[in-house]
């Protein structure tokens, strides 16, 4: 099973809790066990599991990326389109993250959520969510 998600960001970088939409995907599916993988088909954006309840992580994960990778730093991809910065902060976080479901739900910490990474928009970005039934 196969769903797409459509996420609208707003800032040029930031993390977008996707949780709840993926869980909403796999409450829906009825698969009770498997994997559940989520993936995003950009490569200026990544899929991070990360702590979800006190969003200065998340600042904090952005700001300390942008102190390592500044967006202001001379690359040679930025003569095609001026993101180098944001293709190298994605190829550290990674397209994609996959997670268990067991009894219908996903098998995440207390902490832990999903979080789409954002490192060129404002754009509309797509999420795809693959369950495997198992
Ligand atoms: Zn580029």
């Amino acid at each position: 099973m196969l769903k797409e998600i459509k996420i609208k960001t707003s800032k040029n970088q930031e993390i977008i809790n996707i949780t709840d939409k993926v869980k909403q995907i796999i409450d829906n599916s009825g698969v009770d066990k498997g994997m559940c993988l989520v993936y995003v088909q950009h490569a200026t954006a990544g899929i991070l599991i990360n702590e979800n309840y006190d969003s200065a992580v998340c600042n904090d994960i952005i700001n300390k990326l942008e102190e390592m990778i500044p967006s202001t730093g001379k690359y040679k991809h930025n003569c095609v389109d001026n993101n180098a910065h944001a293709h190298i902060k994605s190829a550290l976080i990674g397209p994609s993250e996959t997670i268990i479901i067991e009894n219908n739900k996903l098998i995440l910490g207390p902490w832990q959520g999903i979080g789409l990474c954002e490192f060129d928009g404002p754009r509309t970005r797509k999420v795809f969510v693959k369950i495997i039934n198992g």
